[in-house]
């Protein structure tokens, strides 16, 4: 996800930090420099007008030139710039005062519409509603179909056109949902529309007609952060045709540019509200501009880390585990195991270390671990006896080969393990000894 502006913001700021007082040549390259990288990233050229002017009038001025450590000082200003051309605030779905709130989705053909919807719908329920999904795109081939797979997985109801029954109407199906939903005691509407490969009249005519049958307490619309600049001039259509309340990103897992989203916020002054970074059901989240200005400065994004963690840990076991943590104490390798199937199940493995401060540099060596090497650390440990788990020291020369010949591995992969583990030992210790977990509680700071 905005991997290349990431990269390139990142070392605009490492030449900067070697700096001690910033000269106002230095200030002009950095925002010189940060145009380019931008521009790069397909950011609009107004917007990318807008934030340079804010950085360099900023980082000119008192604030800079009193601080302890300028440089730091510039890049906690662009981070304040970054998270104010992505919204600020984040932006939660206003629901209506009477139930059902209405959310209407629109956007060009292919932009994960559809896709979206199934996610949304997940989420919500997962939120404690009862949504119904609504299937009035009756343009596309198999959208309905496709409609019905994504609510079947997401255990959600649907609501498509009968047969025979004002099939080809999407205004009429629309509107009949609402009223399916009223009796089923459904308290959200979701309703996923037809698109177009390209900006069309008839298209946004439907929109607009559906939107004037059902009156959405929220339209979203939704649009593929890869199509680069186009994605500026699609989103300012919408909104002259059908006008919409907020926005959301697809396709975020597809890297690079990218940045022309970043300028939807900016150009259209409606607020990112949703973001979409994969073709499964659970690549989904709220999009908070916070978070994402930390993680394209590279600045960490713990916030989700932590309530994923939480999210994938069942609280007894996170408890357990944070005791250990915290005393450092009879930290075994059955503790090591359990530990690494826990990261394991926050997901692929390198996303999770991306997400830590400073870790975005070493992003290409992470996308090298593979999940399988996971696997068999844990055939080595289960080869292990509960005396030798319990005790690695004991692992002597004859030991490793009895543990190589059990899990299939050389004796050398047994010994990389056991020094792992130490070294895993030893930061517990020293974590318990002084600085604690940031976040997790019970552990010193
Ligand atoms: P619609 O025409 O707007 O309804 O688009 P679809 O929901 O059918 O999605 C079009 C294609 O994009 C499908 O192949 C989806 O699997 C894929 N897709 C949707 N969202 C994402 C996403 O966030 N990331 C990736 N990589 N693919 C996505």
């Amino acid at each position: 996800m905005f991997e290349t502006l990431s990269d390139r913001l990142t070392s605009v700021f490492t030449s900067l930090r070697s700096k001690g007082k910033l000269t106002e040549a230095d200030i002009n390259a950095t925002a010189r420099e940060i145009r380019v990288a931008l521009l790069e990233a397909d950011v609009a050229l107004p917007v990318v007008k807008d934030f340079i002017a804010r950085i360099k009038e900023r980082a000119t001025g008192a604030e800079v030139a009193q601080a302890l450590n300028p440089a730091q000082q510039v890049v906690k200003i662009v981070n304040e710039e970054l998270i104010e051309i992505l919204g600020g605030e984040t932006r939660r779905i206003r629901f209506a005062k009477t139930a059902p709130t209405v959310i209407m989705l629109a956007g060009l053909q292919g932009a994960g519409k559809t896709t979206l919807a199934g996610k949304l719908a997940r989420w919500l329920k997962a939120e404690g509603h009862a949504p119904l999904l609504v299937a009035a795109d009756l343009q596309r081939p198999n959208a309905v179909q496709q409609i019905q797979v994504l609510g079947e997985r997401a255990g959600v109801a649907v609501f498509a056109p009968e047969p025979g029954n004002g099939v080809g109407d999407p205004v009429q199906v629309a509107r009949r949902s609402i009223d399916h939903a009223r009796h089923a005691q459904h308290d959200i509407v979701l309703i996923d529309t037809a698109g177009r490969l390209g900006i069309d009249a008839e298209m946004m005519g439907q929109a607009a007609d559906i939107r004037d049958a059902v009156r959405p307490d929220e339209i979203l619309f939704v649009v593929d952060a890869m199509i680069g600049q186009d994605a500026v001039t699609t989103a300012q259509a919408f909104l002259d045709g059908v006008g919409f309340d907020g926005v959301v990103l697809t396709k975020l897992d597809g890297d690079a540019r990218g940045g022309a989203a970043l300028s939807v916020r900016h150009i259209t002054g409606r607020p990112i509200m949703f973001a979409s970074t994969g073709e499964k059901l659970e690549d989904f989240d709220v999009f908070h501009p916070d978070r994402m200005a930390g993680r394209i400065l590279d600045m960490g994004d713990v916030l989700t880390l932590i309530e994923q963690a939480e999210k994938a840990f069942d609280a007894d076991q996170a408890a357990k585990m944070t005791t250990k943590f915290a005393s450092g104490e009879n930290f075994t390798l059955d503790d090591f195991l359990e530990q690494m199937m826990m990261i394991r199940k926050l997901g692929p493995i390198g996303n999770l270390l991306g997400m830590l401060p400073g870790m975005g540099q070493m992003r290409q060596q992470i996308d090298q671990i593979d999940d399988k090497d996971l696997d068999r650390v844990a055939a080595i440990i289960r080869s292990m006896t509960p005396g030798e788990r319990d005790n690695p020291k004991i692992i002597n020369g004859s030991r490793r080969a009895r543990i190589a010949g059990g899990s299939g591995v050389s004796v050398g992969e047994v010994s990389s393990l056991v020094t792992r583990f130490f070294d895993a030992q030893k930061m517990m210790r020293q974590m318990a000894g002084g600085m604690g977990i940031p976040g997790v509680p019970g552990t010193r700071r």
